[in-house]
């Protein structure tokens, strides 16, 4: 059996999680094993017809009334206990903070290898991974020891597909035996950051700004278009660091990854960090004054010239289209 743990916030689905599937119904077909998922907390349980989708034929939800708010021990040892009962061949987690989070505590629970940022499996006398590597810069090949094996898929490296099929589901409700100690670490609280709209890691559109935005306020602009096409606004690690953006806006290797139709990047230089946080996008629109900064040359489409000047025109021509 090839077993996914599913990312969800109190129900809601981490669409990174559809990827990982992709890839465990490859291996699940190739090893002619069913794939099972497993939802932790019953307030996921809803999402299992969206698994189902995806080629899924069993579902296990563990119950516990702590397990509906995020906390990494327990959900971590909630696996541990469905390992031991179910026996898969191999554990998948999405590569979300939380699927790389619990699953590292998996391992060490377990004592197994790990590999993570997997883009690709191949089924010979080894169990060959292809992972990413220097935030996706190069690629690796690497045969995982352990039984089972547990690997982490790269988050927007896969396209998500459903398996066209219409299955039917099995749901298997399990009570993991979890102590005080496994929620040492748990959700207590949570607070807005005053910012609505589209997230990020969803937007279709995202307009990112760096150090050439050159403040906060001339983030205004940014905001502007974004709006305007219905999109969201992010920054470069220079822009959250400078506090001109909050953190939870940085795009690329320590921030979010992102898989938007269309990337307009706003004096951002394009360093190797942020590119593997942005280069999932289908098409990258680089402003820039400098027609050698790495965004440029990488990017579909270019305009070389002062983004304070080019902002507004855009925006100017954007709301005469829309007239
Ligand atoms: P710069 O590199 O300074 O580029 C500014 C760009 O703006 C230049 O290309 C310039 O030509 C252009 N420009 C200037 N003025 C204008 C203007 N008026 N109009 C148009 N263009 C203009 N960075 C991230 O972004 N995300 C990460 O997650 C991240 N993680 C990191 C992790 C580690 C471990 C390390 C070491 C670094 C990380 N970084 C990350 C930092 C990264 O290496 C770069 O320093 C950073 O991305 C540069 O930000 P920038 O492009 O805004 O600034």
């Amino acid at each position: 059996m090839i077993l996914g743990i599913i990312d969800h916030d109190r129900g809601t689905l981490n669409a990174v999680s559809l990827e990982m599937l992709t890839l465990g119904r490859k291996l699940a077909e190739e090893s002619d094993s069913p794939l099972a998922a497993v939802l932790i907390g019953e307030v996921a349980r809803p999402l299992t017809d969206q698994l189902a989708a995806y080629g899924v034929s069993r579902v296990y939800c563990a119950a516990h009334d702590g397990l509906d708010e995020y906390a990494p021990e327990a959900w971590a040892q909630s696996v541990v206990e469905l390992i031991e009962t179910a026996t898969p061949n191999v554990v998948l987690a999405p590569g979300t903070d939380r699927g790389y989070e619990v699953l590292a505590h998996v391992a060490a629970r377990l004592d197994l290898p790990l590999a993570t940022n997997c883009i690709d499996v191949t089924l010979n006398d080894d169990f060959q991974v292809t992972r990413l590597r220097w935030g996706g810069s190069l690629l690796e090949e690497a045969a995982l020891a352990g039984s089972p094996k547990l690997l982490t898929v790269a988050p927007h490296a896969i396209v998500a597909e459903e398996s066209g099929g219409h299955g039917e589901t099995a749901v298997h409700t399990f009570i993991p035996s979890l102590s005080e100690k496994d929620f040492r670490v748990r959700v207590t609280g949570r607070e807005s950051s005053g910012r609505e709209g589209i997230s990020l890691a969803d937007a279709r559109v995202v307009v990112g700004g760096g150090r050439g935005v050159g403040s906060q306020e001339g983030f205004d602009g940014l905001e502007q278009l974004a709006t305007l096409l219905g999109g969201a606004v992010g920054g470069s690690r220079v822009a959250t660091n400078l506090g001109w953006r909050p953190h939870s806006e940085q795009i690329g290797q320590t921030g979010t990854r992102i898989a938007p139709d269309l990337y307009i990047a706003c004096g951002i230089s394009g360093a190797i960090q942020h590119w593997v946080g942005c280069k999932g996008a289908k098409q990258i629109l680089a402003i820039n004054t400098d027609a050698e900064a790495p965004m440029v040359t990488k990017a579909d489409y270019a305009v070389i010239g002062d983004l304070h000047d080019l902002i507004p025109a855009l925006i100017a021509e954007i709301q005469k289209m829309k007239e």
